[in-house]
C-alpha cells in the first residue's frame, strides 16, 4: 500500500516524542540534574530523544574511539624514569602516515654525536591527521595512541594545530585511564607493564646479577680444581711459545740459506 514506509516513520518518530516526557516523568524532573543521571540518559535504559546540555555535558566516547595521536611517556611520578620518552624514534610512524603530517628530529648524544632512542622534536600537522590511527597500528613500542580529546578549536590555524613534543606527550596512567582493555592486551603481549626495551634492560641486570651471585658461590667448591688447573694453563702458554720459537728460527735459518745461495750465483 502507498504511504505504508512513510506512516511507519512517522510513528517511530511520534512513539519518541511521547517517550521522552515518560522518562522525564519517571525521573520526576531530576533527569537532568545529577551526574548519575546522565550516564542513564545515555545508556541503552533511556527513551525518547534527548539533548545534551554542551559543553558542560558531553557524550562519553568508546574505548575505542580515536581522534588524533598523542605520545606516551612515563609518569611524571615515576620513581625510577619522570617523564621518560616511550618513542624511540624509529621513524615507522612517520614512514607509515598516509598523508605525512608527521615530523620527528632524532636525539643525538652531545658527547659522541651518535643516535640516541629518543626524539629531540616530535611535530604532528593536526590538520593534515585524518585519525586513522596507522601511526598507533605500526608502533613497535605501544609509544603513539589515538586520543579520545576532540576538543581542538581554535582562532589559529598555523601553529596552533601544529603539535609539537611538549603537546604531544601525555602520562601513561592517561592512556590506561582512557583505554583500560587496550592498554591490559598490549601489556601482556609486551609481557609487563614497562616499556619493551627498559624489560629488556632489567632482565639482562637480573641475568648479569644472578650469574656473579653464582660466581660468588662458586670457588669454595671450585677453587681447587682451578687452582690445579693454573700450572696446568701454564705449561700450555709455554710450549706453544716453544713452538713458535721453533718456527721461527727454522723460517730464519731457510732464509739464511736462501740469501747464501743467491750469493753464490752472483758471483
Ligand atoms: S613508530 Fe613509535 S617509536 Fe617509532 S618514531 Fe613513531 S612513535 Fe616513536
Ligand atoms: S592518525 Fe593517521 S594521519 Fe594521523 S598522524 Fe597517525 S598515521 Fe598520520
Amino acid at each position: 500500500m502507498y504511504g505504508q514506509g512513510i506512516a511507519k516513520g512517522l510513528w517511530i518518530t511520534f512513539k519518541h516524542f511521547v517517550n521522552t516526557y515518560v522518562d522525564d516523568l519517571r525521573y520526576a524532573g531530576r533527569k537532568y540534574i545529577s551526574d548519575d543521571n546522565f550516564e542513564i540518559r545515555q545508556s541503552p535504559k533511556s527513551q525518547g530523544a534527548y539533548t545534551v546540555q554542551y559543553p558542560d555535558e558531553k557524550i562519553a566516547v568508546p574505548e575505542r574511539f580515536r581522534f588524533t595521536p598523542f605520545l606516551v611517556v612515563y609518569d611524571h611520578d615515576d620513581e625510577e624514569r619522570p617523564g621518560q620518552d616511550w618513542c624511540t624514534s624509529c621513524g615507522i610512524c612517520a614512514k607509515v602516515c598516509p598523508p605525512q603530517c608527521i615530523w620527528i628530529v632524532r636525539g643525538q648524544d652531545p658527547n659522541t654525536g651518535r643516535p640516541v632512542p629518543e626524539p629531540e622534536a616530535f611535530f604532528i600537522d593536526i590538520d593534515i591527521c585524518m585519525n586513522c590511527g596507522y601511526c598507533a597500528e605500526f608502533c613497535p613500542f605501544d609509544a603513539i595512541k589515538m586520543d579520545h580529546d576532540y576538543e581542538m578549536a581554535s582562532y589559529d590555524r598555523t601553529t596552533t594545530h601544529i603539535h609539537d613534543k611538549e603537546r604531544l606527550s601525555k602520562e601513561f596512567s592517561y592512556w590506561k585511564s582512557i583505554a583500560p582493555t587496550r592498554a591490559y592486551e598490549e601489556m601482556e603481549a609486551r609481557g609487563g607493564w614497562d616499556h619493551k626495551d627498559i624489560q629488556k634492560e632489567k632482565a639482562k641486570a637480573a641475568k648479569a646479577a644472578a650469574s656473579a651471585a653464582q660466581a660468588e658461590a662458586a670457588p669454595t667448591s671450585d677453587q681447587p680444581a682451578a687452582q690445579a688447573a693454573a700450572p696446568e694453563q701454564a705449561n700450555g702458554a709455554s710450549d706453544a711459545d716453544k713452538a713458535k720459537a721453533e718456527r721461527l728460527a727454522k723460517r730464519e735459518a731457510a732464509l739464511a740459506r736462501k740469501r747464501a745461495r743467491e750469493e753464490q750465483g752472483e758471483g
